[in-house]
């Protein structure tokens, strides 16, 4: 059931917030009408509160520390199914809806597809009407602005407004207390006690979720940290003015800012502080409503389920356990009973250095109970293990969740949870194989495939609503909660007149980019050429510098055949590198100088451009997965887990140049081999070659086209005779091993690549590939997700 748009309260509810302003409507700026709209939105939301029905399903608690949620106005307007409504009265005003959802300063409260798959299952699970509450940070500073300074990332700190964003509701009533540090005591029975050195204050702010036009709105619960009191009045009594104010100060820093890394632990102490903070601000949450339903404690595995966003949250599981037992006096087995039934994990990745470990010091420092209730988990599995694998050392040492002075959050997840899942068919199987294979042989029921998805909502009908609009007039079914349904768009790929329409759709995305481009670089781009597109974070293995290499070749076989016939091409990246990762900004830089010179050589002329897309986020992602003509998928195999941005591009109709990696595996089942184009090394091909002794040396020596695009990265060529330039990238190619083995997998690259250009040259045939691409690509909705889940892992029997 659709919440019904009630126009008077809208209004008046709109004059309101004008009024507040002190302005007439026509002394507004865009901003300000954005701020009131919003504000006037959310008042209306606030008036109707309708959570999903509960039913005998599970409320599922979903712990990330990131939500990249994207700008919210439009989203909420659209799932709502007031757009046309509200568009109307503000033309009415004189003033153009989608220039003031313009306005919106994207809420970036996270890296990458971790946070963005966060928000995309949110969605999803108001949309299927799966009870559920998001539990983040609400961090003052998002993710960094990017800019670029003679090639180089910039970065600028990303005040994105939090205290005055429209959309939060702040509830004094949540607000949690949360301790630090001190030391472990024992009370008058013996039981150890925890008496934290220092507190701090978590308050929630709500954002409001809405489902698709089904009345449904739950929350993302996001909580900021503040001191305890404005002042400890003790101190300031006693004339320690200074320390007492100082107390606020160190309490604001906890949820400052979001930690830019990708795949890769840091291990600092404050990040270890946010992660507690958020779970026990949650874990309390989550048991107030609990009690406050009247259910007893042993009953919360039946009521509640709590998703592990990958390993940052891990915390959550010892601080229930401490619950449990402190506070609620259980026995252990009775409380071990309630933790190992309520938690799921999901796992991210295989990468050594993303796995988090905690140096022992730093968590008895920080968190004395919880040190003393994991090595007590640990003992107990240890006993298990010995009986299972009597006497061996090494594997206890793999399986271990304390061990050598560290705590290993994902064995903690493993142990102590009743599921974990991997996030693609073939990073799952990994999961089990390659990282987990002796829990595996404990509990071989604990193990899933959940294969990530989007949300239809966002990645189709508003970011691409003319080919939305196309498929409404084609197929007579709500296929935005029903992905699957676009399937019955390949009755209509060979059909001329649709896949006309489909192309100037296309061509008319590609335009939009193109002004965005012109007006915010100063770049011309030929609408007419193939818009081929990498946009993800930028890291080793996601291999931008593969697509670099490509790029290079592309032009030196110009410059060696000048009348060289190539299917014009736009070569365009999004990308920010983590700051502290300075091998990754040095692929930027050298993709920045390359593109400098290619740019502006007359002999180039319209067959390249290289734009690198600065400030890369959810709503530039908007813009240009509509416009992709080609998408660029091209991890080393078995690196990356699932990939999302690779579902949102094949949805929108572009065609994947990919490896056998995460769900491009998937993707090629569904859309049929014929309508992609898989290169390089499989999972097991990467293996052996590893194992073998792969010499990137050896491989230049054979190739003497590389050998000569990494002579001119050497010999300055591209960066006015500095031969240092990209020194970090080459060292990394050449001296380094090439662990990612971009060198290996080049040749195979530039085939795909020369196939791309074969069927781009036959219209016909490209456009029939890409609508194919959109009518089979229905799975990868988070919906489908969101029901695996349910199925596989919060209502399977227990
Ligand atoms: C979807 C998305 C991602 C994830 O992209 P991958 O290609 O799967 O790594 C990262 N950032 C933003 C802004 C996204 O929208």
């Amino acid at each position: 059931m659709q919440a019904t748009f009630d126009q008077k309260a809208f209004l008046a509810a709109l004059e309101r917030q004008r009024q507040g302003m002190g302005l007439r409507p026509q002394e507004m700026t865009r901003r300000q009408w954005w701020h009131a709209v919003s504000a006037a939105l959310a008042e209306q939301l606030n008036r109707l509160t309708m959570a999903a029905p509960a039913g005998q399903q599970r409320h599922v608690n979903y712990i990330s520390m990131e939500f990249l949620i994207g700008r919210l106005t439009g989203n909420n307007l659209l799932n709502l199914g007031w757009l046309d409504q509200v568009g109307e009265l503000l033309q009415q005003q004189g003033v153009e809806l989608v220039d003031v959802l313009e306005q919106e300063i994207d809420p970036a409260l996270g890296n990458g597809g971790l946070g963005r798959l966060a928000a995309c299952f949110l969605d999803a699970m108001a949309t299927v009407s799966q009870p559920a509450t998001g539990y983040g940070l609400n961090y003052q500073y998002g993710l960094f602005r990017q800019s670029f300074c003679d090639g180089a990332q910039q970065e600028a700190p990303d005040s994105w407004q939090r205290d005055s964003y429209p959309w939060f509701r702040r509830n004094e009533s949540l607000a949690v207390s949360v301790g630090f540090g001190g030391k472990l005591v024992k009370d008058a029975a013996g039981r150890e006690q925890w008496q934290p050195a220092f507190s701090l204050r978590g308050e929630a702010g709500d954002l409001p979720v809405t489902g698709y036009q089904n009345g449904v709105v739950q929350p993302l619960r996001l909580w900021q940290a503040s001191a305890p009191q404005p002042f400890d009045l003790g101190l300031f009594n006693d004339g320690e003015f200074l320390k007492a104010e100082r107390q606020g100060v160190e309490a604001e820093k906890l949820t400052k800012v979001l930690y830019p890394n990708d795949n890769h632990q840091a291990g600092k102490r404050l990040r270890l502080m946010q992660q507690y903070f958020q779970c026990a601000c949650s874990v309390a949450d989550i048991l107030r409503r609990h009690h406050a339903a009247g259910r007893k404690i042993e009953a919360l595995p039946r009521y509640e389920v709590i998703q592990l966003n990958d390993t940052h949250p891990t915390i959550a599981i010892p601080e229930l356990l401490r619950i449990l037992l402190d506070e609620h006096q259980l026995e252990w087995d009775a409380a071990w009973s309630v933790v190992s039934r309520t938690f799921a994990y999901t796992n991210h990745t295989l990468m050594p250095e993303a796995l988090e470990c905690w140096d022992e010091k730093l968590v008895r420092s920080l968190l004395p109970r919880h040190f003393s209730l994991i090595k007590q988990i640990n003992a107990r599995f240890k006993k298990q293990v010995e009986q299972r694998w009597p006497g061996d050392k090494a594997i206890w040492e793999k399986v271990a969740v304390h061990h050598g002075g560290q705590v290993r959050m994902a064995n903690l997840c493993v142990v102590s949870g009743f599921a974990v899942n991997g996030v693609a068919a073939l990073h799952s199987n990994l999961v089990v194989k390659d990282l987990f294979p002796e829990y595996y042989e404990l509990w071989p029921e604990k193990f899933h495939n959940v294969t990530n998805g989007i949300t239809p909502r966002r990645w189709l009908k508003q970011c691409n609503p003319a080919l939305a609009e196309l498929i409404d007039s084609k197929l007579n079914v709500e296929w935005a909660t029903d992905l699957d349904a676009l399937k019955g768009l390949e009755a209509f790929a060979d059909d001329t007149r649709f896949q006309q329409r489909y192309r100037q759709i296309k061509r008319a995305n590609k335009e939009r980019l193109a002004a965005y481009v012109q007006q915010t670089m100063g770049i011309t781009l030929n609408p007419e050429a193939i818009f081929d597109v990498q946009i993800k974070r930028l890291h080793e293995y996601k291999r931008q510098h593969l697509n670099l290499l490509h790029i290079l070749s592309l032009y030196r076989q110009i410059r060696d055949n000048p009348q060289l016939e190539l299917a014009p091409r736009v070569f365009l990246f999004g990308a920010k590198a983590a700051p502290g990762y300075y091998l990754a900004k040095n692929i930027i830089y050298a993709i920045n100088k390359v593109a400098e010179k290619i740019n502006q050589d007359p002999l180039v002329g319209d067959r390249l451009k290289v734009v690198f897309i600065p400030d890369y986020k959810v709503s530039v992602a908007e813009l240009i997965v509509p416009a992709a003509d080609v998408s660029e998928q091209i991890s080393t195999a078995g690196k990356e887990a699932s990939g999302t941005g690779n579902m949102k591009l094949a949805l929108n109709g572009a065609l994947t140049v990919g490896t056998l990696d995460g769900a491009n595996v998937e993707i090629a089942e569904q859309v049929g081999s014929e309508h992609l184009f898989i290169f390089g090394h499989t999972v097991d091909e990467v293996k052996a070659r590893l194992r073998k002794g792969y010499k990137p040396l050896s491989v230049r020596k054979k190739d003497k086209h590389l050998n000569s695009l990494l002579t001119e990265l050497e010999n300055g060529f591209f960066s006015d005779g500095d031969k240092e330039a990209f020194r970090p990238m080459l060292d990394s190619l050449l001296n380094g091993g090439d662990p990612y083995l971009v060198l290996a997998d080049f040749a195979s690259y530039c085939d795909a690549q020369r196939q791309v250009e074969t069927l781009w040259r036959d219209p016909q045939q490209w456009t029939r590939s890409t609508i194919l691409n959109t009518a089979r690509t229905g799975m990868f909705s988070a919906d489908r997700a969101i029901r695996d889940y349910q199925q596989r892992i919060w209502q399977a029997k227990r």
